[in-house]
């Protein structure tokens, strides 16, 4: 049994000190209260570890090789997006393995417990598949193994290249499946998932209105009568037009008058939704899925946080590109970008709670809502997803409750302060380093060194 003793601590019942957090061979908190025994870990500050609700691992690979102006004049997202499907062109199932098993490795360092990895790169590089149908499935099930993370897969239905309904071509054909052929799929995605930590998850995304057809969206969505789902909704002004014309309105305008959208949802990233259409998705019990950072990146537009958290929405965070891994610097961009498109200050922040503590603690339920893992939260139970950190430092000193998380979120070195991270109560992150952090690091580069990155 570990035994941890926080000066702080986050719970359910608000800040507590001298707190005792015990944990169970089951990788769930067995009991919270008072010091009563010898620990076997002591921290500063101890808070719930979320859930990193939206990743692509293989994009990490990518980060800082998109930024040069390209022969397009007008450089944007699709433009971005070109330039990903040439670099993927030509990864093996090796080389998705070893970029994961990095990718995985930096989210806990980052403080996440757990990731939902939307996962669509299936095929070999000219679209026929593998010998074993979920091989690459298979792949980023040892990765989260080798790193220790929680995880709740998501294998992606994509279908066509456009609302057209176009054959998918170039890179876009190692994501492609029927929905017949992606069921199969998915069913050995799950029997990987089986093999691997009882608190591993799996659920279904669909990818998008452009890439899904109504009639593939309800085929799948009738064979899982349980867990997550996950689609990509109205990240970009031209797709949202695309579906309007095709589909006859809005992305979230349809999505919710053809589904029965609820809690089992996450919509990533709704950047383009108007006021009727942000007021009716936080009214549904799903959670946005946003990702501040690659949505800056990619220049996305902003989510409408102020809308929709006080319409009573939730929200969880995810890093999706992983151009830049970083939980506290996801939850300050968001907030940043509602001062900014406002002008305002403590645009998320309630009465009873700073914006901060607004900001953590959605991140931690929607996340644990949107991976449908039961954590997020310091309570008898939940699985011990958790993050301890060191107040021994210039940056939060004299820090206390809503004013530490604040500092930590803000004051810009709040990753810094991360020194043990336990996910399900694996103890991976000790001194604030991985325990595999050198196999792993040394394994990327051999990949990495072998890889075309100039294009
Ligand atoms: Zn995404």
């Amino acid at each position: 049994m570990q035994v941890i003793h926080a000066k702080q601590a986050l719970t359910t019942n608000g800040w507590q000190s001298d707190l005792e957090v015990t944990i169970g061979a089951d990788g769930r908190i067995e009991h919270v209260g008072p010091v009563s025994q010898q620990p076997t870990h002591r921290t500063a500050l101890l808070l719930p570890a979320p859930l990193n609700l939206h990743s692509h691992a293989f994009q990490r690979a990518m980060a800082g090789l998109t930024e040069a102006k390209s022969p397009d004049p007008r450089d944007s997202f699709w433009s971005w997006r070109r330039l990903m499907y040439t670099f993927l062109n030509q990864l093996t199932p090796d080389d998705v393995e070893a970029i994961a098993g990095l990718v995985f490795m930096e989210m806990l360092e980052a403080g996440y417990g757990a990731v939902a990895e939307f996962h669509y790169l299936h095929h070999d590089v000219s679209g026929v598949p593998y010998a074993s149908l979920a091989e690459m499935s298979e792949r980023i099930v040892a990765a989260s193994g080798q790193a220790g993370i929680g995880l709740t897969l998501l294998p992606v239905l994509y279908q066509f290249g456009g609302c057209d309904l176009r054959a998918l071509n170039g890179g876009q054909r190692r994501f492609g499946n029927d929905p017949e052929q992606f069921l199969r799929l998915h069913a050995g995605a799950a029997a990987a998932i089986a093999g691997g930590p009882a608190d591993n998850a799996i659920g279904m995304a669909p990818h998008s209105l452009r890439a899904v057809d109504p009639a593939g969206l309800s085929a799948i969505l009738s064979q899982a009568p349980s867990g997550p789902i996950h689609m990509h909704l109205a990240e970009q002004v031209a797709e949202v037009d695309e579906v309007q014309a095709h589909l006859g309105a809005r992305p979230t305008d349809w999505l919710l008058a053809n589904h029965p959208v609820d809690a089992r949802w996450c919509l990533i990233h709704c950047t383009q939704m108007t006021e009727a259409e942000t007021i009716a998705l936080a009214q549904t019990g799903a959670v946005a899925g946003l990702c501040p950072i690659t949505e800056s990146s990619l220049g996305d537009g902003i989510f409408n946080g102020t809308s929709y958290l006080g319409g009573g929405g939730m929200i969880g965070f995810g890093s999706d590109s992983n151009i830049h891994i970083a939980l506290f610097d996801e939850l300050k961009t968001l907030e940043y970008s509602q001062r900014l498109r406002d002008r305002s200050r403590a645009a998320l922040a309630k009465s009873d709670r700073s914006t901060g503590r607004v900001l953590y603690d959605a991140a931690t339920k929607g996340g644990a809502q949107a991976g449908g893992r039961d954590s997020g939260r310091i309570a008898a139970g939940a699985l011990a997803d958790l993050v301890g950190l060191d107040d021994d430092n210039e940056w939060l000193c004299n820090r206390k409750g809503d004013a530490m998380l604040d500092s930590l979120i803000f004051g810009g070195r709040g990753q810094g302060c991360i020194r043990d991270v336990w996910s399900a109560g694996r103890h991976v992150v000790a001194e604030g380093r991985h325990f595999r952090r050198e196999a792993i690091i040394e394994r990327y580069k051999k990949t990495m060194n072998r890889l075309e990155t100039d294009f």
